[in-house]
Parts: C-alpha cells; sequence; structure tokens
C-alpha cells in the first residue's frame, strides 16, 4: 500500500485506520441559512422562555468549572421514571450513536440497519466494521419489518431504528420493536426516538423487562436546543456502563447541563410546541393532498414530498421565496424527494404559500 503524500512538502503523511479512510462523509449543507430553516427538523421558534432565563443568569465564574454531568443525570433519570445508573447524557445523539458503536461493535461484528435513514448510523458503524447490513424500505417508505428480522445473523452485533424514522417519518411499532429485540438477544438495540414528542409512542417503559434495548432521545428537536448539543442513553445499568466508560467525563458542556432540567421542567412548554407541529403538520399534509404534491404519512416534525425531476429546481425556488426545504434526492430509493420540517403555525403558512408559489413558479404537475 502507497503512502498518500503531501503535495507541498512531498512528505509521507500517515494514514489512519482502514475503517476511517474507507467510512463515508458527512457533510451537512448548513451554510447560508439565514432565512426560515425549514431543512433540520429544528424547533423553528425558541426553547422554553426558562430556558433563555437560565442562559442569562449563567456567571462568568461558572464557566471556568468543568461541567458536573452526574447530578443532571440524577434530575433527568428521575424526569424520565429511571435510575441514575440507567441513564447517560451525551453530546447529542450524534456522539451517542458513536458511543453505541465504540463500545459494542468489534471489526467482525454486524451491524444492521433500514434505509432510508439517518446517515450518521453508516458514519459511525463505519468507524467500527465494514460489516454494515442496510434493509431498504420499498415504495412505501414504511419499515421493512419482515425483510428486517430475516436480516439478522448470529454476528448481528448492533440494531439501530429510528422510530419514527427520518427522512420517511415512518414508525416502528412496539410490538415490531420487541420482536426484533427478542430475535437478536445477543446484539444491542439502540430505538432512535430524536421525534418521539410528535408521535408518543415510546419504548422507554418497556426497557426494564427487554434487558437489550438502549434508546435514544435528543433535546435537539422538540426542546429546542439543537446548538446546546445534548442528548440522552438509556437502558439497563450494565449496558450503560459501558457506554459511561467510552464517553468523556465532560462531554457535555456547563450550559447544557444548566439548562437541561429546566427545560425538562417545563412540560407546558413542550406540549404547546409539540401540539402546534402536530396541528401544522395536518395542515401541510391537507395542503400537499390539495396541490396534488405525494406525500409519505409522518408521525415527526417534517413531511416528506415525492416531487419527481424537479425537486432541485423546487428548492431553489424556495430559497429565492426565503424558505430552506432539505433535497434528500440522493439518500437510498428517495430519487425526486424533498424534506419541509413542520414548525410553528405561521411558520407552517409560511412554508405552505412559498410552495404553492414556487410550484407554479417551477410549472410543477404531478404527471412529471
Ligand atoms: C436530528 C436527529 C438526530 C440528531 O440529534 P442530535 O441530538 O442533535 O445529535 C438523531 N437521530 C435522528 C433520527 C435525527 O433525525
Amino acid at each position: 500500500m502507497s503512502l498518500a503524500t503531501d503535495l507541498v512538502t512531498d512528505r509521507k503523511i500517515v494514514q489512519p485506520r482502514k475503517a476511517v479512510l474507507e467510512m463515508p462523509e458527512y457533510h451537512p449543507p448548513l451554510a447560508g441559512r439565514d432565512a426560515l430553516r425549514l431543512d433540520f427538523n429544528e424547533n423553528t421558534f425558541a426553547p422554553s422562555p426558562r430556558v433563555v432565563e437560565k442562559l442569562q443568569a449563567l456567571t462568568a465564574e461558572g464557566l471556568t468549572k468543568y461541567p458536573e454531568r452526574e447530578p443532571v443525570e440524577r434530575v433527568v433519570a428521575t424526569h424520565f421514571g429511571l435510575k441514575t445508573e440507567e441513564v447517560l447524557l451525551t453530546n447529542g445523539v450524534d456522539e451517542a450513536i458513536h458511543l453505541m458503536c465504540v463500545a459494542f461493535l468489534e471489526a467482525d461484528d454486524e451491524a444492521l440497519i433500514a434505509t432510508p435513514t439517518f446517515f450518521m448510523y453508516d458514519v459511525s458503524i463505519k468507524m467500527m466494521t465494514p460489516h454494515l447490513r442496510k434493509v431498504q424500505a420499498d415504495a412505501t417508505m414504511e419499515f421493512p419489518f419482515e425483510r428486517f428480522m430475516s436480516a439478522i445473523t448470529d454476528k448481528t452485533k448492533l440494531i439501530i431504528v429510528a422510530s419514527p424514522n427520518n427522512p420517511t417519518g415512518a414508525t416502528v411499532s412496539k410490538e415490531h420493536l420487541l420482536a426484533i429485540a427478542a430475535a437478536a438477544p445477543h446484539a444491542v438495540l439502540m430505538v432512535d426516538e430524536a421525534y418521539y414528542h410528535f408521535h408518543g409512542e415510546s419504548i422507554l417503559e418497556d426497557l426494564s423487562t427487554v434487558p437489550n434495548v438502549i434508546v435514544a432521545r435528543t433535546f435537539s428537536k422538540a426542546y429546542g436546543l439543537a446548538s446546546l448539543r445534548v442528548g440522552l442513553l438509556a437502558g439497563n445499568a450494565a449496558l450503560l456502563k459501558s457506554l459511561r466508560k467510552v464517553s468523556s467525563p465532560y462531554n457535555v458542556n456547563g450550559v447544557a447541563l444548566a439548562c437541561l432540567p429546566v427545560a425538562v421542567a417545563d412540560e407546558e412548554y413542550l406540549s404547546w410546541y409539540t401540539e402546534q407541529v402536530r396541528i401544522g403538520r395536518q395542515r401541510m399534509m391537507d395542503g400537499l393532498r390539495e396541490l396534488g404534491v405525494p406525500f409519505f404519512p409522518s408521525h415527526a416534525n417534517f413531511v416528506l414530498m415525492n416531487i419527481g425531476p424537479k425537486h432541485a429546481a423546487l428548492v431553489g425556488a424556495m430559497r429565492r421565496q426565503g424558505v430552506l426545504l432539505r433535497d434528500r434526492s440522493t439518500d437510498p430509493g428517495c430519487d425526486g424527494f424533498v424534506r419541509i420540517t413542520i414548525g410553528i403555525e405561521e411558520h407552517v403558512t409560511r412554508g405552505l404559500d412559498a410552495l404553492k408559489t414556487s410550484l407554479q413558479e417551477i410549472e410543477w404537475s404531478a404527471a412529471v
């Protein structure tokens, strides 16, 4: 194998592990987002006003301290009806996925996911093992349960399922999740519940009876804290012990830790925002039906539309209207698909208005 060369100095450059050379890269298109952001499934408005108050009360001296994660884990665990040793706070679910892969995957283990789904699973899994099995959804974009079950082997060590899934908005029923966990007792099943609040069904309350399930929750979506980077892993204390071992003790910053208890305590804010999204999602789906735009029924804070060959033209036209959408065309089986985030009422209205104008401008019709 030849070593790569630094072209300027003609020096040999040290190579990373083979797995790192071969893993895919994730470049979220985050530049130039000074518009109505309906592209990243964030909360489109603001977090709880109590979080803002908390931020304003932070002191300069407080910033000099190393953050203490454990006391906040105690608060959060109690809030979710769990023991402290059954939870781990992480630097967003992105880090949670990474820790799961680092803790559980040997290079000859297999990991299993259903596609299309959140791209970070692919990135973090490939960092550890080349043996990633992907089960592709059919044209309905529903979770391919039967084929997924058949893809479990005795080498399967980590299974990741998002419910509701991104970018499809489809869910996996609790019965199906429990069946997957039971069919793979030699593997860990991570259920990514990033969009739980917009759906309402969780496997969190079953954790005590299924020792090989870990639930991930993010505070980036419904709670509106994407910039603070905080997520949660919950499950069997023995599994969590290994995850804690591979995480940095300071993985969650002090600002996030200060804000988290007030964010979870403000249930009134959370139900208000969640309700805004549920109403807005119905309005969006009704609006799309009227416009004749095919879409996939969603249980999350976004809707995946099938625009067809004019997908890029639509995203461009919407951008000129000041509204950002996410083109999902390069996702497996998603050619022509575009995703729109659902936010508060006013933002859904602006999104729908801009859609009507843009579809006209690009002379879109369902036939193409
Ligand atoms: C947005 C998203 C995440 C990322 O959450 P962070 O906590 O911001 O890292 C995780 N999983 C899914 C399915 C997502 O869509």
